[in-house]
């Protein structure tokens, strides 16, 4: 079989979804269930009407878009990715998953292909943590890794509920059906691989074998104030420089590992009272630690318990952690990896085998189906940021081989 996607055409639309946007172009923020998100979906959801595809939405708005096969009752073949996007990212995250897949399976249409199972494209609701403080909110309670129960807690920052949202945009359904009661035979996520590696090594296409495990702790540290004056450095209890030897324990537990896969991060710090002739009191610090191995990072994150404790009691503060998320690893099924490699080498494209260190819905969907992802380069790795960038060659390639991967798992 030829398969020839239309470039033309799914450049077009990547274009025009950017330009649906609460940022000025070339930025791209979509924060899920806000105006302009509802717009976004609409629009995506007449453009999948408009190819010949039954769409759907669950409750929490994962929207699904069928092409049913000649075997209704076999398990599909699903693909996608999100169209939310962070305040001032770009144009390519999530959306080459989404509108690339949409375009394998207008193609394979479009070529006269029958296939025997269905081909569903998947555009799962806020894969990123923006609004509600939790990433793939929607691939995780699809996949019931997250319970309704447990969505309905949720709060944006302003405190309004996810409950509340949800409803005043539409989707009135109950959280207890989004659970999945029909299963996928393959689930295939196309990605810009968000990081350099592909663009280093001028390989144009990576086929990913795992997905590292995340983990995120807010950590409070307690000490106390006073004036910077006035108590003298034996009296003190300063919480940040508390904060100071945790953030170091935090990156020698990262480094510690021996392993390449092994990082953690501490991405935020924030300081009360926060004035120049204050001492810290209170210090919040937000950690992330991944790994591909679910025991090097737990053994990470017991380091850095560890160093909580003594920390503590050396410097006399009080020192609380909150584990937010602490998410197993996936690995990407063999059998999917080997058809999309003879898609590539059918194609005549190179491709190497990597490790995806940033979490995406597939890390859920592989609880529920047999998974793997494909990448394609983006400019210097730049992601979440309005600089963002993946050329169309780039993206038809991964498309064309996300294509002939969809109709080989369909036969
Ligand atoms: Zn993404």
């Amino acid at each position: 079989m030829k398969i020839e996607i239309d470039g033309t055409r799914l450049s077009a639309e990547i274009e025009e979804l950017a330009a649906i946007s609460d940022a000025e172009a070339p930025a791209v923020t979509r924060i899920v269930f806000t105006p302009t998100d509802l717009k976004a979906r609409r629009w995506l959801i007449g453009r999948c009407e408009k190819s010949g595809l039954a769409v759907r939405q669950d409750a929490i708005g994962n929207i699904f878009a069928r092409w049913a096969g000649s075997d209704v009752g076999a398990p599909a073949i699903c693909t996608g990715s999100h169209i939310d996007a962070i305040p001032n990212a770009g144009k390519y995250d999530g959306v080459v998953g989404v509108l690339g897949g949409l375009e394998a399976i207008r193609t394979l249409r479009e070529s006269g292909l029958r296939p025997k199972r269905s081909i569903e494209l998947l555009v799962f609701t806020s894969e990123e943590p923006t609004r509600f403080g939790i990433g793939c909110l929607g691939s995780r309670l699809l996949s019931g890794t997250m319970c309704a129960d447990a969505a309905r807690t949720l709060t944006n920052k302003d405190g309004s509920k996810l409950e509340d949202v949800r409803i005043a945009a539409g989707l009135t359904g109950l959280l207890e059906e989004v659970k999945l009661k029909s299963d996928y035979r393959a689930f295939v996520e196309l990605h810009i691989e968000q990081g350099p590696l592909l663009e280093r090594q001028k390989v144009p296409l990576g086929i990913v074998t795992q997905i590292a495990a995340p983990a995120s702790l807010r950590i409070s540290i307690e000490g106390a104030g006073g004036h910077a004056g006035g108590v003298s450095m034996p009296d003190r209890r300063d919480a940040l420089c508390a904060a100071a030897e945790l953030i170091l324990a935090v990156e020698n537990a990262g480094r510690s590992s021996g392993a390449v896969d092994t990082v953690a991060t501490v991405g935020i710090c924030d300081v009360f009272p926060g004035a120049v002739n204050s001492i810290p009191s209170r210090v919040q610090l937000s950690v992330d630690i991944r790994d591909t191995s679910v025991e090097r990072r737990d053994k990470a994150m017991r380091e850095i318990e560890g160093a909580r404790q003594s920390i503590a009691t050396k410097r006399q503060v009080s020192i609380q952690t909150q584990q937010l998320n602490a998410d197993a690893p996936a690995d990407c099924s063999p059998a999917i990896i080997e058809v999309l490699s003879e898609g590539c080498k059918r194609q005549g494209h190179s491709f190497m085998l990597m490790v995806s260190r940033a979490y995406h819905d597939s890390l859920f969907m592989s609880r529920i189906a047999p998974i793997a992802m494909l990448f394609i380069p983006c400019r210097k790795g730049y992601s979440h940021r309005p600089d963002e960038y993946a050329s169309p060659e780039d993206i038809a390639r991964g498309v064309t081989v996300l294509a002939e991967t969809l109709a080989v798992l369909a036969e």
